[in-house]
């Protein structure tokens, strides 16, 4: 139709309908639309497009006051870190794992597999701990203490930023042309990532197998050390593609403590949480921010940041590794509108929705006791733990003998596990009543973190005995030192009874 045809059928009553309705089906396609995009967050993964494929983040460099505290406390635990291995507290390293070896040690105390219940009362405290730890203070472990976190974000990305430039500078790297300057820079970007991988595989490996053995296979030839060295190569390779390749991932698709996330949080848990109510509706022109609308000005600065690639204004969502840098850019905005900041901040679903001011509440106390309460039951068990565990039993089927020189005997059993790193030659010693020890083998020498087994005869006069059950006190020495003193009884025959 020419212009003057399509005028005349428009300003028609048919065509008016017509025109009408088509557009009244464009705005109402257009709102489901907007609809289904705002709930369909819920149904991919940030970093994985419909096609399966992903989808490669690159996250604003953050700035700010979080930002800053989270960099000097990553400082300082990947101080303690990497110092833990190669530092040693009586005269032992600080802490080893050896899984091969089963020989543990924490800050100088050894703890061998005979110690097995303190582990697994350890490890249901520790799920205790941490899912009360979680259900009142959120993922905070994630984005500050998580070592995945903290090298991802404070290492790896801050080598990134300072080699490749911000987000849009990598952006315009990643699609320009393999020109020199690019073979440069990705040379550059990822042979420091493989040294520093390098270098946290090798720390990880020195918890595992001890520092002194891991000196061992740095510095004899690889051939003389197959096993370790591949262990090396392997560990550093592993951390490499978790770096520069996996990153996000790992918290987004295999941390199974970000899987929980979804039954440990609730309406009071402390979260990275969007106040809805202050921020919404959101605006963009002048003209609407004198319309009353909320202090969101639609900036998009919180998703920029983002190194989920999520957008923290659609609520609470399992990618959200609480790093806190979508605080810092939304802070930034409202800085520079002279508007409060804490649009976004650290509350609970139940804080922003009743506008309460986050403080600690009866609950948060409550758990926060339980939590104390067991960290003090673990580490009570950890300090009365002796390093030496005797086990003296009366051996079965066997009452009393008479020796015939006026004295009684009973024969027992006993069973001495040495939790030291020493060798111990152990001796007994009869502290009550009066009488005398006779060890069948002689002599007790147990091997360190091992287990020695003997048997052993308690001889005592007959006038010292006061009824068929007596008390007795057996001390335990090793190289004349006191150890432990063990309490059982002596079986003596009736007619020795006081008449
Ligand atoms: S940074 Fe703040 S103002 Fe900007 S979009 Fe995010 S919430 Fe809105
Ligand atoms: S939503 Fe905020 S706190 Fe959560 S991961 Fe993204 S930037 Fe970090």
């Amino acid at each position: 139709l020419g212009f003057l045809n399509r005028a005349i059928f428009l300003s028609s009553p048919f065509g008016a309908a017509l025109c009408w309705r088509w557009n009244l089906w464009k705005v109402v396609n257009a709102m489901k639309n907007t609809n289904k995009e705002k709930k369909s967050f819920r149904d991919k993964i940030s970093t994985i497009d419909e096609s399966g494929k992903r989808i490669w983040i690159f996250p604003k460099k953050p700035k700010g006051r979080l930002y800053r505290y989270r960099s000097f406390v990553s400082y300082f635990l990947l101080l303690i870190m990497f110092a833990l291995p190669f530092i040693e507290i009586n005269g032992k390293q600080a802490v080893l794992l050896n899984i091969f070896e089963r020989k543990f040690i924490f800050f100088g105390v050894g703890f061998w597999p005979q110690d097995f219940h303190l582990f697994v009362i350890a490890t249901i405290s520790l799920i205790v701990f941490v899912v009360l730890f979680t259900v009142i203070y959120g993922r905070i472990w994630c984005g500050w203490a998580c070592p995945q976190t903290i090298f991802l974000e404070l290492v790896f990305r801050k080598i990134e930023y300072l080699i490749d430039g911000d987000a849009l500078q990598q952006r315009k790297l990643k699609n320009a042309p393999w020109t020199p300057k690019k073979i440069l820079k990705r040379t550059l970007k990822h042979s420091i990532f493989y040294g520093i991988s390098f270098l946290i595989g090798n720390v990880l490996l020195a918890y595992f197998i001890g520092s002194e053995r891991l000196a061992e296979i740095i510095t004899a030839p690889p051939s003389e050390n197959l096993s370790g060295f591949i262990a090396m190569v392997l560990f550093s390779l592993l951390f490499y593609w978790i770096y520069a390749s996996f990153r996000e991932q790992i918290c987004t698709l295999v941390c199974p403590y970000g899987r929980l996330q979804g039954v440990l949080l609730d309406k009071k848990s402390i979260v990275v949480a969007y106040d809805h109510k202050r921020g919404e509706p959101r605006y963009k022109g002048k003209r609407e921010r004198e319309s009353g609308k909320g202090d969101c000005v639609d900036c998009n600065l919180c998703v920029d940041v983002c190194p989920t690639g999520i957008d923290i204004r659609n609520g609470v969502q399992l990618e959200c590794v609480n790093c806190t840098a979508c605080i810092d850019a939304c802070n930034s905005v409202m800085r520079a509108l002279k508007k409060p900041e804490k649009l976004i901040r650290y509350d609970s679903y139940e804080g922003i929705e009743t506008g309460k001011k986050l403080r600690l509440n009866m609950r948060n106390v409550g758990y926060s006791i339980v939590l104390f309460i067991l960290l003090s039951i673990l580490a009570t068990m950890f300090i009365l733990r002796t390093p030496v565990e005797t086990t003296i039993l009366r051996t079965p089927g066997v009452l009393y003998q008479d020796a015939g020189d006026g004295r009684i005997s009973n024969l027992y059993n006993i069973k001495i596990i040495n939790k030291t790193f020493e060798k111990l030659p152990v001796k007994l010693n009869l502290k009550s009543p009066e009488g005398e020890i006779e060890v069948v083998s002689g002599e007790i020498n147990i091997a360190e973190g091992s287990m020695a087994q003997t048997a052993f005869f308690i001889k005592i006069k007959k006038d010292r005995l006061n009824s068929v059950k007596t008390p007795v006190e057996i001390e335990v020495l090793s190289n004349g030192e006191w150890i432990e003193t063990v309490n059982t009884a002596f079986i003596g025959p009736n007619k020795f009874n006081k008449k």
